[in-house]
């Protein structure tokens, strides 16, 4: 019997489906890379559902590909040739609410913005606020690539906020991880496995979260620079003089002439940085005016935004701004980070490679964390120009790498980046195939993202 045969005898009706719209819809991410039709798609709504399921995967030899939202950027929500997708987005439940130990348990499907609103009535929130997917993004996605956003310079990302886990291994076993205590030094750290594992080790069927208070205050504002160079420095000595910034936003000259195209936002175009500060109203303008003086130092002047802008609302429009900026080409992206004093180093290293292939590259990112994004933006159908943009993300990797620092910051290896991943790991990779296999003994769990088995 065929792995849609078995599918069909133990899920409820209308929760399969072979049509042509349901596959290609998820046969992608948010990514350029190439689609993959898979067999099926699957919608679920119990851990026990999924246990049956990756049971049955492992019968039929059937990859499976778990999905929340598919906003992922390296192709780690590609389903596999012949392999079925696994999608959770309809397990949107918030399981259990404990307002007093700030902590709340939910079902992987539930998106970022929905949880957050949800939480508000307590004052709460959930802080790593993905820059422009925090209104599609789950929580399960979030917690499988650890993803990290605009405020995670000030609160951390995903994973410093998952107390609990419960999995699904590869071999169909429902497990519980983690407890509800804030701090333990109780045996191995599966959590952290977990997290940022793209979907290869488990599938999440609920996950219990810290929180935070809201901020009582908040201030929002922009600088301005002469050049990259400078607003990257900035953010070094921003960090280093102990202020605390709960966002800083890098965007460049290209980025702000993107958003101007896009949306007639009437930015100045020069280099910026976005910034963000929580607390009262005293420590809110204190943190501003010393912030302010570092940028002066450095030739920098607040950007005045028009009235009612929301620097936010702006930051999130970027990735569509450089995409709809030449039509017809396509985006070439990296995420890399590094240790925060070497953006700078980074910055002017982009800059010169796009002046050597006249190439264009856009630059943005939450840079506090020391996390850049420099999307290269090139027309695939001329093969030369195409090759010379793979040739320069992978010098940029390179380059970071040389800094001691990592191919992905937040969205993950996925696909896009495997190729360069045993650079980065060396030897090490040895041992994430043998955890890979203890968790998944059959490769069923999302084969062939992040390295080969
Ligand atoms: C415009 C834009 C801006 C973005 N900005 C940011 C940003 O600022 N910061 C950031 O970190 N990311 C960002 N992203 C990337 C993306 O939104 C995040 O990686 C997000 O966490 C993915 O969530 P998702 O629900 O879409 O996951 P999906 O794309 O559905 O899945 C991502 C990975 O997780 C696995 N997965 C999903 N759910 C589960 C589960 N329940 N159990 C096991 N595995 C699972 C999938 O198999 C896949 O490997 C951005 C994306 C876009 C399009």
């Amino acid at each position: 019997m065929s792995i849609i045969d078995k599918l069909l005898q133990v899920m409820p009706k209308g929760q399969v489906s072979t049509q042509t719209d349901h596959l290609n819809v998820d046969s992608k991410d948010e990514s350029t890379l190439e689609p993959v039709i898979p067999l099926a798609v699957v919608w679920v709504d119990s851990a026990e559902q999924i246990s049956d399921i990756v049971k049955l995967c492992n019968e039929t030899d059937t990859p499976l590909t778990t999905r929340g939202a598919g906003s992922a950027l390296e192709g780690s929500t590609i389903p596999s040739a012949n392999g079925i997708v696994l999608d959770v987005s309809r397990m949107t439940d918030i399981i259990q609410f404990w307002p007093d130990d700030l902590q709340v348990k939910v079902q992987p499907g539930i998106i970022y913005d929905n949880l957050n609103d949800y939480l508000k009535s307590e004052s709460l929130f959930f802080p790593p606020s993905p820059g422009g997917s925090g209104d599609i993004a789950t929580i399960g996605g979030m917690v499988s690539t650890n993803a990290s956003g605009i405020y995670s310079v000030k609160y951390g990302g995903t994973k410093d906020y998952i107390l609990e886990l419960e999995i699904v291994t590869g071999d169909g076993i429902i497990m519980k991880i983690g407890n509800r205590a804030i701090k333990r030094s109780s045996g191995y750290n599966l959590i952290d496995l977990i997290s940022g594992s793209e979907g290869t080790l488990a599938v999440i069927t609920a996950v219990t979260l810290k929180l935070a208070g809201l901020p009582e205050g908040r201030l929002k504002t922009a600088f301005k620079f002469e050049s990259e160079n400078n607003a990257a420095q900035a953010v070094s000595e921003i960090c280093k003089y102990g202020i605390d910034v709960a966002a800083i936003e890098f965007l460049d000259k290209k980025v702000m002439e993107a958003l101007n195209l896009l949306k007639d936002y009437n930015l100045q175009e020069v280099p910026a940085l976005f910034l963000e500060f929580h607390g009262s109203d005293d420590v809110v303008r204190s943190n501003n005016e010393m912030a302010a003086s570092i940028c002066e130092e450095l030739g920098g002047s607040e950007l005045k935004l028009s009235d009612g802008q929301n620097p936010w609302e702006i930051r999130h429009y970027v990735t569509d701004a450089i995409k709809h900026r030449k039509p017809g080409y396509t985006i070439l992206r990296n995420d890399v980070a590094f240790p925060i004093s070497k953006l700078p180093e980074m910055v002017s290293y982009c800059n010169a490679l796009s002046d050597e292939y006249k190439i264009m590259i856009h630059a943005f990112g939450h840079v506090g964390l020391g996390l850049l994004h420099a999307l290269i933006l090139a027309d695939k159908t001329n093969e030369k120009e195409w090759a010379q943009a793979i040739e320069m993300n992978d010098l940029i990797i390179k380059k970071t790498l040389k800094l001691q620092g990592t191919i992905s910051g937040e969205h993950g290896i996925g696909v896009g980046h495997k190729n360069l991943f045993a650079l980065e790991h060396g030897n090490t990779v040895t041992i994430m195939q043998k955890i890979k296999k203890q968790f998944d003994p059959q490769n069923i769990l999302n084969p062939g993202k992040i390295f080969d088995l």
